[in-house]
């Protein structure tokens, strides 16, 4: 939405084609709800608007550890460097 918004904006054929009416109606309160529970309100051109992630509940915010490790590669990598640590004490 933001992206196709930016393109509008910026395209100079379609500013210049059509600049009466480009404001779209603007919400100076708009009510965001985030999946988590969150919510708060901001400045949008849509009234309300959903959203799956917020600051609270985004792990990198919240300081939690996310780790999707489906292949074990995590795993494998703290074997490898135990591994080379192993080897550089030996030395
Ligand atoms: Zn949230």
């Amino acid at each position: 939405m933001v992206i196709l918004t930016l393109i509008y904006y910026t395209n100079p054929v379609i500013m210049s084609s059509n600049m009466k009416d480009i404001h779209p109606q603007y919400y100076p309160s708009a009510k965001v709800k985030c999946a988590c529970g969150n919510k708060w309100t901001t400045g949008s051109t849509l009234p309300e608007i959903n959203t799956g992630i917020c600051d609270k509940c985004h792990p990198f915010y919240t300081g939690q550890d996310k780790i999707l490790d489906t292949q074990g590669r995590v795993d494998r990598f703290k074997k490898r460097l135990e591994k080379s640590r192993g080897k550089a004490r030996k030395k």
